[in-house]
């Protein structure tokens, strides 16, 4: 259990002169827990201070200009967290007579209050045992029992929740929140934290294993999107007929007709003069088209080529000179409608 060495170093070594602890009501504690959430205890403390003194209950809170409470909050930024502050002030007079609810999953179910949050709100002001995750009691958590992964994941989550649950004392539960939070705070802090002055040293998996700076784990990285690149080659003969060929039956657009495709241009002019009987063929390249699918993302690079009058359609099972002013019953890959219309119809006109 790390309760009894949190407790006992909470009382030597903690916060507590701060604003927010004297009277600790569940309104107070709420302010500062909100006022915490983006911003460092030194900077909130003065603003706390003027906050209180002109909003000291939620009613006060509920019944003022909304500028007025915006304009207490100017200097802290993240001004929808004041917004939603007195709006579930209003809704607590509403609905609960300007009191906090008894229970957690009431707490819980205000506007703008997590699971986290009510347990802090109701074990500081009133004692109860509900165990608190925010971000730096996450990181002790994670670094003393070695939590691998990323606390976005829920099985992660789960994990830490789980114990953050079993470590919570059924007495001085205050004292074991502030301190939890604390440690966090000025100890076991995100960059180099100070192991040597922590009273958890002793049992922190991540101190033994000199794993701290590589534990929480960071959220993973975003796999970057494969890309690949093909060439496809719009060959126009007669009367506009554009060369497809089917493809395979499996795998990407399986039987449809698609535009002959090469690896890249020199193959697309080799196969330009074997099998079109274009001496010279001149590919000219058109701007790429990228198709996105759900794994990957397509680079076609449409090659452009005219054939000659005579002599030169290919005549070969598998492909098909498509007449695209009077298009035949085929089934066509989406891209490569597209290309034909933009570069064959369109570009004729
Ligand atoms: S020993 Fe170091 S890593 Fe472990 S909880 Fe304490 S400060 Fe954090």
């Amino acid at each position: 259990m790390i309760a009894p060495r949190l407790a006992d170093w909470f009382d030597h070594h903690g916060r507590h002169d701060l604003p927010w602890q004297r009277d600790p009501t569940p309104y107070r504690v709420w302010v500062s827990e909100v006022m915490l959430q983006q911003t460092q205890v030194a900077t909130v403390i003065p603003y706390y201070e003027r906050f209180m003194a002109r909003f000291p209950d939620v009613r006060a809170l509920a019944a003022a200009p909304i500028d007025e409470v915006l304009h207490h909050w100017s200097g802290l930024g993240y001004y929808a967290r004041a917004r939603n502050l007195q709006r579930t002030a209003q809704l607590l007079v509403a609905e609960h007579g300007g009191e906090f609810p008894a229970s957690l999953d009431e707490v819980q179910a205000l506007p703008g209050i997590g699971r986290s949050t009510a347990g802090a709100i109701l074990a500081l002001s009133r004692g109860e045992r509900h165990p608190i995750l925010d971000g730096n009691v996450r990181r002790v958590l994670a670094r003393h029992f070695a939590v691998e992964g990323f606390s976005g994941l829920p099985a992660v989550a789960a994990r830490l929740w789980q114990l953050a649950e079993a470590e919570t004392p059924h007495q001085r539960v205050a004292a074991y929140t502030q301190a939890v939070m604390d440690l966090g705070a000025t100890i076991c802090t995100r960059t180099r934290p100070a192991c040597d002055a922590c009273p958890l040293s002793a049992t922190c998996q991540a101190f033994a294993q000199g794993l701290q700076t590589s534990l929480p784990s960071p959220r993973p990285k975003q796999k970057a999107r494969r890309l690949r690149t093909t060439h496809m080659l719009i060959a126009v003969g007669e009367g506009g007929a554009v060369l497809l060929e089917q493809r395979p039956a499996r795998g990407l657009w399986g039987g449809l007709w698609s535009l002959p495709e090469f690896e890249d241009e020199t193959a697309a002019v080799a196969f330009c003069s074997a099998r079109l009987g274009i001496a010279e063929p001149k590919l000219e390249q058109q701007p790429v088209l990228r198709h996105v699918f759900t794994h990957f993302d397509l680079d076609i690079v449409p090659l452009r080529v005219t054939c000659p009058p005579a002599g030169t359609l290919m005549d070969d099972p598998g492909y098909v000179w498509y007449n695209s002013r009077a298009p035949q019953r085929l089934g066509l890959a989406a891209p490569v409608a597209g290309l034909i219309r933009s570069h064959v119809l369109e570009g004729s006109r």
